[in-house]
């Protein structure tokens, strides 16, 4: 897939393949990214020093705990807060803050860079076509509510059955974001965060 400006002059892709991962968008906004380099250096209404949430997900918390479960909590308990997301009906971790991120220095640079939310990592400042925010909001919810599954799992003793529950979630226990984009659109079907006839309209 690949990244463009559509007729409306919105950030959109072209289409989605059933093999698709996530990794293959996020590397399709890195290349769009390059060819569209947005003012970050001169930002003045930087979007990390905004009072808006910081999502945390999974894989960002575990590469920056070096895949540490211990160092993982702690982090979690250190730096995050839960905050429900009341469109998808769940809790999320986000940081805790009140304005500017942890992570942004003064001449705007992230300082964990590589290991970034995947929220910021599909953030593209720029108006974005609907079919992308849909694809772009379903791959957050996913990895968001996978990180708060596995703090549960970590730190509590759960059942049998609420563990075979919380696995259905793809991004749970993942290793990176390689996992098929299809198996997350899955799984929003099932938890009623997506229809059929919205779904037809992604590919
Ligand atoms: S991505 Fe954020 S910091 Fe960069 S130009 Fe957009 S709003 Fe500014
Ligand atoms: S983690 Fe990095 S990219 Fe994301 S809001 Fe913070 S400074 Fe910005």
């Amino acid at each position: 897939m690949k990244l463009l400006f559509d007729s409306e002059g919105k950030v959109n892709y072209d289409k989605l393949d059933k093999d698709t991962t996530v990794e293959d968008i996020l590397k399709a906004i890195d290349i769009f990214l390059n060819s569209n380099p947005l003012p970050c250096e001169d930002c003045e209404e930087s979007c990390c020093k905004k009072a808006w949430s910081v999502e945390i997900d999974n894989i960002c918390v575990n590469r920056i705990s070096n895949w540490n479960n211990e160092d993982s909590s702690d982090f979690v308990r250190q730096r995050l807060v839960k905050k429900r997301n009341y469109y998808r009906e769940f809790d999320q971790y986000v940081l805790n803050k009140e304005k500017n991120c942890h992570f942004i220095t003064e001449e705007n640079y992230c300082t964990i860079y590589e290991q970034r939310p995947i929220i910021c990592r599909l953030y593209i400042c720029i108006d974005k076509s609907y079919r992308y925010n849909v694809v772009r909001e379903l791959i957050g919810s996913t990895y968001l509510q996978a990180l708060i599954f596995e703090e549960e799992m970590r730190n509590n003793s759960i059942s049998e059955d609420l563990i075979k529950e919380y696995k259905r979630n793809p991004a749970v226990f993942a290793k990176g974001y390689d996992i098929a984009l299809n198996d997350i659109l899955n799984y929003a079907e099932e938890e009623g965060w997506l229809y059929d006839d919205e779904r037809d309209e992604l590919y």
